[in-house]
């Protein structure tokens, strides 16, 4: 196989196909590599399971980092999206409701925000994930989908052997390099890491669709709630366009089988019964039904590529382990996987050190600042004497607030959770 920068993968008669790279997955992390190896002409292939548009579990918020990874690849996509106010919705800030129900109204980075943009939205997986699909399409990506992997095989600091069925159709993909974008579950993660994500590390979500709840911020606050009985996971309510809302609760499933936790139950009890929660959906209504699903959040830095291949999004455990939040990082580790799959095939290196230096370190120094400051939030909120006692503080003070306010912008800033001298300020209210 000779070709780096080709046209297309080459497939031949017998079903065998050669290629620089695969992508498992076709979710936000292998849309963002494929865009980024498209836009420096780079062949590949993108093996996907499902047949988009296809749904997939999430709460549906998207944060600046989104926004910045999307300008990145186009910044007509970002404007597209913002317009398209049918089916997706501007979000300006975050509310955060400690233990005991204290409101904490955070904006999103707003000097970062361009001329009458907001910094964040809400849209519908199902519609995102295949507006990006659809970006796909292009001379350099042949994408197999509704197909299903039945080996991978690799010859280190070689090549990457995948044998996949797309319907009664086998085929024999050979690659420089695979990318695993293939989710929670990830197959590749499995087969070359030998790594499962443990359950420490592991939260389990549940979400419904309701229309008719009332109360939402005029600007489309997303909001947190952090009942004691889901600590340190949390309730939330997105709204999302067309009056719909997306409701749902995570947790951390060593918690839930600690404390013997009925997830639905919980979920439901606090749409009944939370004196903050309850009167908000007196004439709401369940669309669809309540879904679960998976979410590997980052708990500490760990491998996410070897020869030959590169872990991106949940099949690398990138999910902020304090918001939940998965889609940026899974298209930011899209985009550096892309990158490094480029300069790897300039030099012509495959091996673990160079891609432990070409990714996991460029990654690492981009996001492990602020994953490890969430962490850190993650810790504090499973005190909830202290989470309470720093949102009532900061209900009474304006400074305090704003000090709060930018600590969710400013990771220095955030650095200050973890001196005790911080509480002791906030004790003696200086
Ligand atoms: C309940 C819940 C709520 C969440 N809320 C939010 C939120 O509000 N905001 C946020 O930013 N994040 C949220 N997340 C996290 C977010 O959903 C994920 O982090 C994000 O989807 C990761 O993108 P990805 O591309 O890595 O994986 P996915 O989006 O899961 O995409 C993986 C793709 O790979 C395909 N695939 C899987 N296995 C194979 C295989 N063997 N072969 C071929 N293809 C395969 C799948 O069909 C899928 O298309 C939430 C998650 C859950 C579960």
């Amino acid at each position: 196989m000779e070709t780096y920068f080709g046209d297309s993968a080459e497939i031949s008669n017998d079903k065998s196909i050669h290629t620089n790279v695969v992508i498992i997955g076709a979710g936000p992390a292998g849309a963002a590599s494929s865009i980024f190896l498209t836009k420096a002409g780079i062949n590949h292939v993108i093996i996907e399971k499902a047949t988009f548009p296809r749904d997939k579990i999430c709460g549906d918020a998207c944060s600046g980092k989104t926004v910045f990874v999307l300008r990145k690849a186009n910044p007509a996509w970002v404007d597209d999206i913002f317009k398209n106010t049918d089916e997706n919705i501007s979000s300006h800030g975050v509310i955060f409701a400690s233990p005991r129900g204290k409101k904490l109204t955070i904006p999103f980075n707003p000097e970062k925000t361009t001329s009458g943009q907001a910094p964040g939205f809400v849209t519908p997986r199902l519609v995102f994930d295949n507006y990006l699909f659809e970006k796909l399409a292009s001379p350099f990506a042949t994408i197999y989908q509704q197909s299903s992997i039945k080996s991978i095989e690799r010859q280190a600091g070689k090549s990457v052997q995948v044998q996949f069925n797309q319907g009664a159709t086998s085929y024999n993909l050979t690659a420089r390099i695979i990318i695993g974008a293939d989710g929670d579950k990830s197959y590749v993660r499995k087969a070359l890491l030998n790594n499962n994500t443990s359950s420490k590390a592991y939260c389990v979500g549940l979400r419904a669709y309701y229309k008719g709840v009332t109360g939402l911020h005029e600007q489309n606050y997303i909001e947190l709630h952090f009942l004691p009985e889901l600590l340190p996971g949390y309730f939330w309510v997105f709204p999302l366009a067309n009056g719909l809302t997306n409701v749902g609760v995570g947790m951390m499933s060593d918690k839930i089988k600690k404390k013997k936790v009925n997830l639905r139950e919980e979920m439901l009890r606090a749409i009944k019964y939370n004196p903050n929660i309850s009167s908000r959906f007196t004439n709401a209504a369940l669309v669809g039904k309540i879904q679960g699903c998976g979410l590997p959040m980052f708990m500490k830095r760990q491998p996410l590529s070897g020869g030959n291949f590169l872990l991106t999004g949940d099949a690398a455990s990138l999910i902020d382990p304090f918001t939940g939040e998965g889609i940026g990082n899974a298209l930011f580790s899209g985009m550096l996987a892309a990158s490094a799959v480029i300069e790897s095939l300039k030099a012509g290196k495959y091996d673990a050190a160079f891609f432990k230096e070409k990714y996991d370190d460029v990654l690492f120094k981009r996001i492990g600042d602020e994953l490890k400051m969430s962490l850190l939030l993650q810790k504090l909120s499973n005190y909830p004497w202290l989470f309470n006692f720093v949102v009532q503080k900061a209900h009474k003070s304006s400074t305090l607030n704003s000090a709060l306010t930018s600590m969710f912008t400013d990771l220095d800033l955030r650095k200050q959770l973890r001196k005790p001298s911080f509480y002791a300020k906030i004790l003696f209210n200086r």
